[in-house]
């Protein structure tokens, strides 16, 4: 029998990391002691009042059954609750909000849920690979809006082609960003929401760090932007704010007509969130302040030992209080990639190129903040040893 992969599958592109992933292998199966600053995966356990919720919610056989798609009424209000105390937006509980099993199956089934073949989808570059492979399966035109450091990492909307946004369907916006660490203003949030409006775009907007920062100004939500329910949703991840990447669980919240389509495909793919983990994210929602409060703390004594060493040795980075990044540039004469490899055959560090996240990454690397004190001092000192 010959198996055969769909199409659309077999159109991915190759996985950018698979090169360095063969490296890290072959030199830990040496015994040599490689420190991955490569991924966003927060070190720090979830916090305990979170794991005894859940261990108590577990036990109760009324969450043994079938979840709602469109989530628990208390989700779906504690949702609306942190909005509101976090963000001073309004939300509706009962229609303007649903849980979703993380942010990233979210922007996945946000193509599906809108995107015929086609239809042309504008994507941030760099960025989070799920904007585009989503896109993709779903047979959708990439059209990338670049990133770049002489805008501060903020998207150019006057710069997008006027005939590609005439033909857009969806976009998709992030910040705080990754990779770039970039954060915006509340007026280019306004500014989105009338491109958006004026060329009937549905935005959404990928909230996953406003609540890893430090300092008093604390990142919006798109949703504080004036007409920005009109024109799309809000999609907010448990995951970093609140150590929960293995969890699971994150929402989207905003324009209704766009949560009600969302629910309609996510109920005929997926049964809902186990009803345990949205208590658990109940609670976090309830303790946001205390939880992410001391996971800030620690971020912000890390993020100033590596840009302490990088301004050392001189390397530039974006300056940034938000995400869980450090976005460099790459000395002179180098490539992301070359740069990527040179340290990792050098110093037995992983970081990770640019190039990977987009072309108008080429030139830059993205060091990760999530491992603990000790091991990401040992790795810049590393890297700084190789200067
Ligand atoms: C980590 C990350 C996500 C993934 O969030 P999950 O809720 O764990 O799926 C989404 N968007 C961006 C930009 C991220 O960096």
């Amino acid at each position: 029998m010959k198996i055969e992969e769909s199409k659309r599958l077999k159109k991915l592109p190759r996985y950018l990391f698979a090169e360095i992933a063969k490296i890290i292998k072959e030199k830990r199966d040496q015994g040599i002691d490689v420190i991955s600053l490569g991924i966003g995966d927060p070190d720090i356990p979830t916090p305990k009042g979170i794991i005894d919720e859940i261990q108590k919610e577990v036990e109760n056989p009324v969450n043994h059954q079938y979840p709602s798609s469109y989530g628990m009424s208390s989700f779906n209000e504690a949702v609306a609750d942190f909005y509101m105390n976090r963000f001073n937006v309004k939300i509706d509980p009962a229609n303007e909000v649903i849980p979703l099993f993380g942010a990233k199956e979210g922007i996945a089934n946000i193509a599906y849920t809108y995107v015929d073949p086609g239809d042309y989808v504008l994507v941030p570059d760099p960025s989070y690979p799920v904007y585009s492979i989503g896109t993709m399966f779903a047979g959708g035109q990439i059209h990338i809006m670049p990133m770049e450091e002489k805008n501060n990492y903020i998207i150019d909307l006057d710069n997008i082609d006027k005939d590609i946004a005439a033909k857009t369907k969806l976009m998709h916006v992030n910040y705080p960003n990754n990779p770039t660490s970039a954060i915006c203003s509340i007026d280019f949030y306004e500014r989105l929401a009338e491109f958006a409006l004026k060329n009937n775009i549905i935005v959404c907007h990928d909230n996953a760090y406003s609540d890893t920062y430090f300092g008093d100004n604390s990142p919006a939500s798109f949703l504080n932007a004036g007409g920005s329910k009109e024109v799309g949703i809000e999609i907010y991840s448990l995951s970093k704010t609140f150590n929960m990447t293995g969890w699971r669980i994150g929402c989207a919240v905003g324009n209704r007509e766009v949560i009600g389509s969302l629910g309609k495909y996510k109920s005929n793919v997926d049964s809902g969130v186990f009803n345990a983990i949205q208590y658990a994210a109940i609670k976090a929602f309830k303790n946001y302040k205390e939880y992410s409060g001391e996971n800030n703390k620690i971020y912000k004594k890390r993020r100033e030992m590596v840009t302490g060493i990088l301004d050392n040795i001189g390397i530039d980075y974006h300056k940034s209080n938000a995400t869980i990044y450090v976005w460099a540039k790459v000395p002179e004469g180098h490539t992301s990639k070359s740069f990527a490899k040179l340290v990792l055959d050098e110093a037995n560090v992983v970081v990770t190129p640019g190039s990977s996240y987009g072309k108008f990454g080429e030139g830059y690397f993205r060091v990760s903040l999530t491992i603990s004190d000790d091991r990401l001092k040992e790795a810049l000192d590393r890297i700084a040893g190789t200067f």
